[in-house]
């Protein structure tokens, strides 16, 4: 399709398939199989299926396709493939590339589930992993080493929002020819400039932002074609991890107003993180745009917007934090995030319970941090409700 529309039209518009129909809606092709009209085409098929041919939905489906080119042609890669969940692409990203032997260098500070990737799954198949601190780049060129294929980071991470710096790792890493693997999820789509900073594969859980309404568990890995179609479509088509069309339906419907959505929210979380700046009652605000952050000029650079969440510090620790959660009337508690409602996470007793004492210090995860995904709902609202929460604790 066109390549120089801008990204709102891309995310209304790229890649729809319309079918005899003429529906103005992208359709929902809830098949498993195809027909052929004759055993001759079935072959053909089978051998090089063409642009617009599909065989079976584990390895491809019109809505599912739909969804892959309109997020690739938004993030500025050559090509998706989609995938059940965010752990089924980042997985997916690393497994298809690796083999025992390998070596790769990853930033510390991760997600629980992609940790437990690169602690305990790959390393079980003879692949060796280094970690550093992601946001020291002195690390990072004292890990890479020639064998190194693979280097692995979340842009912002979780949820102590340290900022990598894209072009600086890539640079480190495209030196030993290792390709950069990013998990981009709390850039965001709409703030991402990973690809244009060296970036060679991007990640993302459309399970936040790209739904945004919390209904789907979603991912998807973005690249090369070349990456995408001779490395990682034939791990992924054979072991099954494809996203459901119905999924995808909704992440398409999700993509039409992820630039509102996501620019809204973002708004709101600057705000939030401004008003709370010097608040006595909190430790820290954590925020990339704040310019208190560690990474504060990085981040400036690196992203037009500081995303959509908030890391409050509480004073009083683990108590004073559940005091304040508890105290909420507005902001809900679960572990989503990107969400159109606004969430609290307790990361130190929920998402990072599995982490000893030592590795969460070393992650800045304090037992008074909450993070907070900023949803839909009025900035004074949310304002309003944060501080009635922590006059809880005055
Ligand atoms: C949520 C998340 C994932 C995993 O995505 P799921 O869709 O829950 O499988 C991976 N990486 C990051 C940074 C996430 O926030």
């Amino acid at each position: 399709m066109t390549q120089d529309w801008k990204p709102r039209t891309k995310l209304v518009h790229e890649g729809i398939r319309r079918s005899g129909y003429g529906e103005v809606s992208e359709a929902i092709f809830l098949t498993q199989g195809f027909v052929y009209d004759t055993a001759e085409a079935a072959e053909a098929r089978f051998i090089q299926a063409g642009e617009d041919e599909f065989i079976y939905a584990r390895y491809g489906n019109p809505t599912v396709r739909m969804f892959e080119e309109r997020i690739a042609a938004l993030e500025g890669t050559e090509d998706g493939f989609a995938t059940a969940s965010g752990m089924a692409a980042v997985n997916g990203a690393l497994t298809s590339m690796l083999k025992a032997g390998d070596h790769v260098v990853s930033a510390r500070a991760l997600f629980g589930s992609c940790l437990y990737i690169l602690e305990d799954v790959l390393t079980r198949f003879g692949v060796e992993v280094t970690f550093v601190d992601g946001t020291d780049l002195d690390q990072w060129r004292a890990a890479v080493r020639p064998d190194t294929k693979a280097v692995f980071f979340e842009s912002l991470s979780n949820p102590a929002l340290e900022v990598i710096d894209i072009a600086g790792v890539a640079e480190i890493a495209h030196a030993v020819g290792a390709l950069v693997i990013v998990d981009n999820v709390f850039s965001t789509p709409i703030y991402s400039r990973a690809v244009e900073l060296g970036a060679d594969v991007v990640v993302y859980s459309t399970t936040k932002h790209i739904d945004g309404q919390g209904r789907a568990l979603g991912g998807v890995i973005l690249g090369s074609r070349e990456f995408i179609r001779k490395t990682v479509e034939p791990y992924l088509k054979h072991t099954g991890a494809a996203m459901s069309p119905f999924t995808a339906w909704i992440m398409l419907k999700g993509l039409e107003t992820l630039d509102l959505r996501v620019r809204a929210q973002a708004t709101t979380a600057t705000e939030i993180a401004e008003h709370f700046a010097s608040d006595g009652r909190l430790e820290r605000v954590i925020f990339p745009h704040l310019p208190s952050h560690p990474q504060h000029d990085l981040a400036k650079r690196q992203m037009d917007k500081g995303g959509t969440v908030v890391s409050l510090d509480v004073k009083g620790g683990q108590e004073a934090a559940f005091r304040f959660l508890n105290a909420l009337k507005i902001i809900t508690i679960s572990n989503n995030l990107g969400d159109a409602k606004s969430i609290a996470t307790h990361p130190t007793t929920t998402t990072h319970q599995r982490l000893s004492d030592e590795q969460r210090t070393a992650l800045g995860i304090t037992p008074g941090l909450v993070r907070v995904s900023v949803g839909l709902e009025d900035g004074r609202d949310l304002i309003d409700d944060i501080s009635n929460a922590l006059g809880a604790n005055a």
